[in-house]
């Protein structure tokens, strides 16, 4: 694997696929485990743009009954959090009574994960479940058990398997971070 340039800086090779795709599979089983042979039909919720690789290969691993919704959010400007999460784009799906299964791409701080939480209990939802492919436990600090995750990562700024540095680098199967 070799480094990559996006705009102006330049990433080196992280975390290759084969071991992200382990970890979808790990992820996977957890949520088949707890929803496979239920009554509920969940909506899987895709957080774009990050998400859309993670959750895809995360669908095609369910193995019970569930629909797909998504929304547009960002609290990210380059390579920091800005603190604040803007809603770009309305959820497609109406989740009043529902089992909603957030799928993210990362939860750094935390903010964006629990506005949208809050968002959709807000709105109704009546179990609200957090699956994420990657996590920074040294950022993170919400109160707020993490239910599915993936990977867990130093504090570092990665790109690649969904994630952007100023929308590129979202199509690499491999994940990469940023070479100080
Ligand atoms: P939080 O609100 O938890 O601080 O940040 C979550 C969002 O910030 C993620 O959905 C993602 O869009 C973005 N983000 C956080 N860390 C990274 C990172 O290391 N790389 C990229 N590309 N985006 C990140």
């Amino acid at each position: 694997m070799e480094k990559i340039t996006l705009h102006d800086k330049t990433f080196r090779p992280f975390i290759p696929s084969a071991r992200i795709e382990e970890a979808i599979d790990k992820v996977a089983d957890e949520v088949n485990r707890d929803f496979e042979g239920g009554e509920t039909v969940p909506m899987v919720l895709c957080v774009l743009n990050g998400a859309i690789m993670f959750t895809a290969e995360l669908l095609k691993r369910l193995k019970f009954n569930c629909e797909l919704v998504s929304i547009k959010l960002s609290s990210y400007q380059g390579t920091h959090s800005t603190g604040t999460v803007l809603n770009l784009l309305g959820l497609t799906g109406d989740v009043r009574g529902r089992t909603v299964i957030i799928c993210e791409d990362i939860v750094d701080t935390g903010n964006t994960i629990i506005a949208l939480r809050d968002m959709l209990l807000d709105k109704g939802a009546c179990d609200v479940r957090i699956c994420t492919m990657l996590m920074k436990p040294d950022v993170y600090d919400k109160p707020v058990k993490l239910d599915y995750v993936g990977i867990e990562i130093p504090n570092a700024f990665i790109v690649g398997y969904g994630l952007d540095y100023n929308e590129l680098g979202r199509n690499y199967r491999d994940i990469y971070v940023l070479d100080e």
